[in-house]
């Protein structure tokens, strides 16, 4: 009988799709000055809770920054690089970011702004994950919302100076405490 060769270093199937202002960062406003880089409180703790518990981050993340003209592209890119290395310093590794730079008043519509799937199922293709199998953990209903188009879990993160109207899975005060519930409910 042959023997049937499991791939090498199977990587996880667990994925977290993460938003990025008023989740991991503080949410000012269509952020994007380095000086102006905050973490939350519990945030990179929570993170890497939840990667030693075998998830792996997709940051996505609606940037309607750049369709009002507020920053560019470079300038988005370079924000995040320099998220992605801080993170980096602390062990935590951000797979990929996936943004979306429109916004239906100043650009035309598109298929990637949350709560639309667009992102999310392109990082499905490049990893491999079943986007009803994710964790999706965000501070605004457009994140919530994203996860319920995906059938997936919702975790609200409720820090935030927008009104929740979407009823989430569950609530957390950061990623810390999304952590802990997570682990609670053994999704985790
Ligand atoms: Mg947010
Ligand atoms: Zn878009």
């Amino acid at each position: 009988m042959p023997l049937k060769i499991m791939p090498k270093n199977k990587p996880s199937s667990k994925f977290i799709i993460l938003d990025r202002d008023g989740t991991i960062i503080e949410d000012r406003g269509y952020i994007h000055k380095i000086k102006d880089m905050k973490f939350l409180p519990g945030a990179v703790r929570g993170l890497k809770k939840l990667q030693n518990a075998g998830f792996r981050f997709i940051i996505i993340t609606n940037q309607a920054g750049l369709a009002r003209g507020i920053y560019n592209h470079a300038q988005f890119n370079i924000f995040n690089q320099e998220l992605i290395k801080r993170l980096g310093t602390k062990n935590i590794k951000i797979e990929k970011t996936y943004y979306c730079p429109h916004h239906p008043e100043f650009t035309r519509s598109c298929r990637c702004r949350k709560p639309k799937k667009g992102m999310v199922l392109q990082a499905a293709k490049e990893f491999g994950f079943n986007i009803s199998k994710c964790v999706y953990i965000g501070d605004k209903d457009s994140d919530m919302e994203l996860g319920k188009n995906c059938k997936g879990i919702t975790v609200l993160i409720e820090n935030s100076q927008y009104p929740n109207r979407i009823q989430p899975d569950y609530k957390a005060k950061n990623l810390y405490h999304a952590f802990k519930v997570l682990a609670k409910t053994r999704v985790i």
